[in-house]
C-alpha cells in the first residue's frame, strides 16, 4: 500500500444506499492524506450524505491540529483546524449547470463509491487563516533589536518616539519655510 495513495481512505459506498440521510465519520492520518508536515495530528470527518434519487448532497466537517510560524514574532504554536463544505453528486453532466461548479461532481450511475480524501485535503488546506498569529494579542519583535517582546523587553522603544518626531519637526519646518 503507497503511503500517499489517497483512494480507499475515506470511501462511501454508494452503489445501493437507499433514498435519505445517512451519516459516516472517518480519521485518517495526516501523512496519508498528502498533508504538509505541519499537519501533525489526525485528521476526523463527519459526513452527511442525502441522497433523492439521483442526487446527492454531501456535508462534511474537517478537522484537525497544525502548527504554523506565527507572522509577527516568528514562534512556532499549534491551533485547531476546522472548517465545513458542502458537495452536490448528480449523475447527468447537464445538471451541473445548477450549481457552483467548485460545488459539484458527475457520478457515472454505475459507479459504486464515492472517495472523499482529496476533498478533505483541500478543505485543510484553504482552511489554513492567511494571516497567522500565535495569539491575538502577540507583540511581536522588536524591529530595531529583534527581542521577541512576548517574552523579553528592550529599551528599544524609548529611543524611537525621538526619531519620530524629529521627522516631524523637520517636516514644519520644510512647510513654514514655502
Ligand atoms: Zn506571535
Ligand atoms: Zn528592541
Amino acid at each position: 500500500m503507497a503511503a500517499h495513495n489517497t483512494s480507499a481512505l475515506m470511501r462511501i459506498q454508494v452503489g445501493s444506499l437507499s433514498n435519505g440521510v445517512h451519516t459516516y465519520q472517518f480519521q485518517a492520518a495526516s501523512d496519508d492524506l498528502g498533508l504538509p508536515g505541519n499537519f501533525s495530528r489526525p485528521v476526523s470527518v463527519d459526513v452527511t450524505l442525502d441522497k433523492q434519487g439521483s442526487q446527492m448532497l454531501l456535508r462534511a466537517t474537517v478537522s484537525t491540529e497544525a502548527s504554523f510560524l506565527c507572522d509577527r514574532c516568528l514562534s512556532d504554536f499549534s491551533g485547531p483546524l476546522a472548517q465545513e463544505y458542502h458537495m452536490y453528486y448528480v449523475s447527468d453532466p447537464e445538471e451541473t449547470e445548477r450549481f457552483d461548479q467548485a460545488e459539484v461532481q458527475v457520478l457515472s450511475p454505475s459507479l459504486s463509491a464515492i472517495d472523499i480524501a482529496e476533498d478533505v485535503r483541500q478543505t485543510l488546506l484553504l482552511a489554513v487563516p492567511l494571516k497567522l498569529l500565535c495569539s491575538e494579542t502577540c507583540r511581536g519583535l522588536c524591529p530595531t533589536c529583534g527581542v521577541n517582546r512576548n517574552v523579553a523587553s528592550c529599551d528599544c522603544d524609548a529611543r524611537l518616539p525621538d526619531s519620530r518626531w524629529d521627522a516631524l519637526r523637520k517636516l514644519n519646518n520644510d512647510s513654514s519655510t514655502q
